[in-house]
């Protein structure tokens, strides 16, 4: 039947995009994506989503899509049948397994796939190949904020939900351009200033939406929000506005702590942030006054050599001020990908399996040998980052990937590019041909959200359905079969005939999420994590106890680290980070019309003071340089910049790239890349 035949059919989903998680009705009639649909019972968004999830689904439909498996002949790739690329790929496994152990193989999951799939990949790095070399991207954004409230609080998520940030009193956004990056959680933050009287602080770089929506907009020097979060913290001790009670009660190391903060004090601050006492002073008294506060923080804070002690920093102070464990209140690290947080909770990581239990602890590992019939190995494998170098180092041979552009979305991308040469065998899986499968030996076409069913967790530790609206196009398959096939081809006998079944096995094995079924999540339901066997789910954490052996939580000295230095030729700080209409690299929204039609390229924000010294115009074309590479791109002059910040969004994967510009080094503590900390030169290559 043509298409115009074809029945109208309406399907649940969940947005592909961000990490809010918007679920809506997908009205499709054929392949065509008639409308977006959202409902009133949507957990996350009601009525509301914003222009990506509206438009953005072009690329569903996209003539670019893989339809076929690639086999590289020399320098091109041919098609192939899905048999003859399994065969390939087990053999090149096998005999680099082989050749040079276990864990010369590496395994990397997606953000944007299902938490099945995420489940699965692990299983098969772990499982099958019998190496903990796996992980996936939000060690690009969000470890860092994990890291900190393992720290403090010891779960790895945002403390309640959305609506409590609706409800808090006062919202603390640090280093994340909410209205831009998670549009329609900021429409809530929106709306409680004009409906509920919510005051809003923010502390950016830049004078972005939220920022000129703000009560107080402060604008320290990058990388040094840890000295203004502790000197914050130190200021309402030393004027005793903390919570004493709450931190009686529920929190341990108040002693030791105070002793570390001791040197941020105002000077110490006003000397390093740029800011002024009477502004910390401000923010100060404002969070202490308030009866509840929620702090929000992003990629502004995570990605630097501290980001991980910044993020600290930030829960110290909600432990501080008793912001924790009560509606409106805690801290919510906004998760980027639609999947970001469920890659992680599903174990696609080196050193954990599903629900952060510890490959190490003999005990947790016997349980997952017992449920998977292998033996599995205690040794904590590879990150990304480190598998880059280990690569570079010939450690590493084989790396088999599923939905990211590594090549474009990982620091320094000519030397991930290096990497991706030297490799003997890489395997990657998507749903286009992006820069990153140029390098691969053998590419598997993938089907993406619209095409299968599975579940996503949201930023709010909240599980929800995406049912299948669309048939795989042509050959792809969705990832839950390709890495079945594989582990099949490779003497596993996995036989999940649908990803519930994945999850009822994941669950089985995983306190975390015990709970979790297909039958309580059909259509709009939703759970959010810890989930208890029978069905009870937390959208607030904390109310009780922290997940401690004593139930208290803890405070955990940091100290600062500073921005790196590039020397004083680079005398431009490179500032960078998302646009509303474009996603990521870019490989999705530049492919929807309606999309690119407004926001059809890259350009780097200047400040009118630098335009001026300069001679920019808007449209001005320059090449930015820095110790690691070059991009070429249009000026615009804005003052949501100032002096000699400039802001090149991410979403470029040609010569205004920004990874061609950012460095290795990582934030210490969880090897995510510094990508906020790069300075570059500029040059005029053509007036306007
Ligand atoms: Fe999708 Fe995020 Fe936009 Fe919601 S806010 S529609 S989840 S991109």
């Amino acid at each position: 039947a043509s298409m115009r035949d074809s029945k109208i059919e309406k399907t649940k989903t969940v947005c592909t995009y961000c990490g809010v998680g918007c679920s809506f009705d997908v009205w499709t009639q054929g392949r065509e994506i008639l409308k977006i649909e959202p409902q009133e019972e949507a957990p996350a968004n009601g009525i509301s989503t914003c222009v990506k999830g509206k438009f953005g689904w072009d690329f569903v439909n996209s003539e670019q899509r893989l339809k076929k498996p690639l086999i590289r002949e020399g320098d091109a790739f041919r098609e192939a049948e899905w048999e003859e690329a399994y065969e390939l790929i087990n053999n090149k496994m096998q005999g680099i397994s082989r050749d040079h152990g276990k864990d010369a193989l590496s395994f990397i999951s997606s953000s944007k796939t299902t938490n099945e799939e995420s489940y699965l990949m692990q299983k098969l790095a772990r499982s099958v190949f019998g190496t903990n070399n796996v992980d996936n991207c939000s060690r690009y954004c969000q470890t860092p904020a994990t890291e900190g409230l393992f720290r403090t609080v010891g779960h790895g998520g945002d403390s309640g939900s959305i609506t409590d940030i609706q409800e808090a009193e006062l919202v603390l956004v640090i280093g994340s351009n909410t209205a831009e990056s998670h549009p329609v959680l900021a429409t809530r933050v929106k709306s409680s200033q004009k409906l509920r009287n919510q005051k809003l602080i923010v502390s950016d770089l830049r004078r972005h939406e939220m920022a000129s929506r703000a009560d107080v907009f402060i604008q320290p020097k990058s990388g040094s929000d840890l000295v203004w979060l502790s000197a914050v913290t130190k200021y309402i001790v030393d004027n005793n506005l903390h919570d004493a009670s709450f931190i009686a009660e529920k929190v341990n190391g108040m002693e030791e702590y105070l002793q570390t903060i001791e040197k941020f004090t105002l000077d110490y601050a006003e000397k390093n942030t740029g800011l002024t006492r009477e502004e910390i002073i401000n923010v100060a008294e404002m969070i202490a006054e308030a009866d509840t506060v929620c702090s929000l923080w992003a990629m502004g804070v995570t990605q630097h050599v501290g980001g991980s002690d910044t993020s600290t920093a930030i829960s110290n102070l909600m432990l501080i001020t008793g912001n924790y464990g009560k509606p409106g209140a805690g801290t919510y690290p906004l998760r980027g990908h639609n999947n970001v947080q469920g890659a992680s909770d599903f174990g696609s990581m080196p050193n954990a399996f599903p629900g952060y239990q510890k490959v190490t602890d003999d005990k947790i590992r016997h349980k997952f040998e017992k449920g998977w019939g292998t033996e599995l190995s205690g040794e904590i494998g590879l990150n990304n980052h480190q598998m880059v170098d280990a690569i570079h180092d010939g450690k590493l041979k084989a790396m088999y990937l599923k939905g990211e552009d590594m090549g474009i979305v990982d620091s320094n991308i000519n030397y991930v590019h290096a990497a991706f040469e030297k490799l003997d065998f890489f395997v990657v899986q998507d749903i286009f041909l992006s820069k990153t499968a140029e390098f691969a030996d053998v590419v598997l076409p993938a089907s993406p959200s619209l095409e299968k069913d599975g579940t996503f967790t949201n930023t709010e530790r909240r599980f929800q359905r995406l049912y299948q609206a669309l048939e795989p196009l042509g050959d792809s398959k969705p990832d839950w079969k390709i890495i079945m096939d594989i582990a099949n081809k490779a003497g596993a006998s996995w036989n999940y005939a649908h990803p519930s079944e994945v999850m009822e096995e994941a669950a089985s094995l995983t306190p975390l999420f015990a709970g979790v079924t297909y039958e309580r999540l059909e259509g709009y339901n939703s759970l959010q994590w810890p989930v208890e066997a029978d069905g009870t789910d937390t959208p607030l954490l904390f109310e009780k106890e922290f997940p401690f052996p004593d139930g208290k939580a803890r405070l955990y000295s940091v100290d600062w680290t500073p921005i790196l230095e590039h020397g004083d030729e680079y005398d431009l700080h490179v500032n960078n980070g998302r646009l509303l209409e474009h996603f990521h690299e870019g490989n999705m929204t530049y492919k929807s019309d309606g999309i690119t039609s407004k926001t059809p390229g890259n350009f780097l924000e200047v400040s009118p003071e630098l335009a001026e010294e300069r001679g920019l115009e808007s449209g001005t074309l320059v090449r930015l340089t820095s110790p690691y590479g070059v991009v070429k791109v249009s000026c615009l002059v804005t003052d949501r910049v100032k002096g000699k910040e400039v802001y090149l969004p991410m979403n470029d994967s040609g010569e205004g790239a920004i990874n061609l510009l950012t460095s290795s080094y990582a934030d210490k503590d969880t090897d995510t890349p510094a990508y906020k900390e790069i300075s570059a030169k500029m040059e005029i290559l053509k007036v306007k």
